[in-house]
């Protein structure tokens, strides 16, 4: 079975066991998928978050959390903060990495065995399209050699651009 694989498509209606939530330090919905998500799993979300944010402060750039799921038809909900693009001088690369390496270790630490990422960091936060795909692609690949736990890894893209870029670096003979 292909380990990973691409989706064009909305996040929210995947029947995988989590969907990581390309979040913002606060936790606290906002735009883009981070308010899809919320819209999607209704309140019960909104309420763990807030749980998590009592007893952290915040959720700090690369790191990752996890929840339940609301009304969404996947079981888990991991929020990860992607780094703010700022013009590449502030460790946003490592930082991006660390948000698929840290959603990939909690998924791993709870048993999931399918889980799909969004394009973190490449709406709102800004950060180019091409470069963050290759680190994703990287930063998966690599943690998928050493954790056989994980079966599947999907990247879902929203916007066409992503999807493109995705599907030549997955499936260049397509
Ligand atoms: P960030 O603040 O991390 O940039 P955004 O939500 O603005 O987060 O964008 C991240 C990516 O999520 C973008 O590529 C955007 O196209 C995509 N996106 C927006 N809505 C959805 C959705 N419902 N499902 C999957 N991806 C989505």
């Amino acid at each position: 079975m292909e380990m990973i694989k691409l989706i064009k498509g909305d996040i929210t209606k995947l029947e995988v066991d989590a969907i990581v939530n390309a979040a913002n330090s606060s936790l606290m919905g906002g735009g883009g998928v981070d308010g899809a998500i919320h819209r999607a799993a209704g309140p019960s979300l909104h309420e763990e978050c807030k749980e998590i944010i009592k007893k952290i402060g915040k959720l700090p750039t690369g790191e990752a959390v996890i929840t339940g799921a609301g009304n969404l038809k996947c079981r888990y909900v991991i929020h990860t903060v992607g780094p703010i693009w700022q013009g590449g001088n502030f460790d946003e690369e490592k930082l991006l990495r660390n948000a698929y390496v840290n959603s990939l270790k909690i998924a791993k630490e709870k048993g999931i065995r399918s889980i799909a990422f969004p394009n973190i960091s490449t709406g709102v936060y800004g950060f180019p399209k091409d470069l963050a795909s290759d680190i994703a692609i990287s930063a998966v690949r690599e943690f998928l050699e050493k954790n056989p736990e994980i079966q599947q890894v999907i990247f879902v893209c929203f916007d066409e651009e992503n999807y493109e870029i995705y599907k030549k670096k997955l499936h260049p003979n397509e």
